[in-house]
């Protein structure tokens, strides 16, 4: 069995399924599992200066409003705050980061989010896939 399994999660309709089986992975072992979400920055434009928003706080209200999200699916399905990440980058390179920081075994995705059906695989799903160095589950998620 794996020790520790990083689940991503977009908060799409699939993610609830996506944690179901990272579940199951683990022999719904909550200690082995961590459960991440990544707010991609936003990104600063020439001018903006002159528009009421202020970019960072704006970034600041979508990581908090992310972790609220988060901590909901932790309350639903059991994993403790201390296993909730969210995190600020790309979402491919922040959980390949995090699998190391954890030292993680697995990394459990949906094969689709909300890119949705247009391509093949997910963009994120790819980008993990493509030089993985540990285990990633892709949960497969029909067409709507
Ligand atoms: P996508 O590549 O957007 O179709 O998403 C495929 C899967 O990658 C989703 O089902 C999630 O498991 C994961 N994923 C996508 N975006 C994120 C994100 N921002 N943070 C964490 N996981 C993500």
């Amino acid at each position: 069995m794996y020790n520790k399994v990083i689940v991503a999660v977009d908060f799409s309709d699939s993610s609830r399924r996506v944690v179901d089986r990272a579940l199951e992975l683990v022999g719904n072992d909550l200690n082995r599992l961590e459960i991440a979400h990544v707010v991609e920055p936003i990104p600063t434009v020439w001018g903006m200066e002159s528009y009421s928003i202020n970019p960072i706080d704006l970034q600041n209200k979508i990581l908090e409003s992310s972790a609220n999200l988060l901590q909901e699916l932790g309350d639903k399905t059991g994993i403790d705050k201390s296993r909730q990440h969210t995190l600020l980058g790309t979402p491919a390179v922040k959980i390949r980061e995090l699998q190391d920081q954890l030292k993680a075994d697995a990394i459990v995705i949906g094969s689709h989010g909300h890119s949705g059906w247009k391509v093949m695989l997910g963009s994120t799903a790819v980008k993990l896939l493509h030089g993985a160095t540990v285990d990633v589950l892709t949960v497969f998620i029909p067409e709507e």
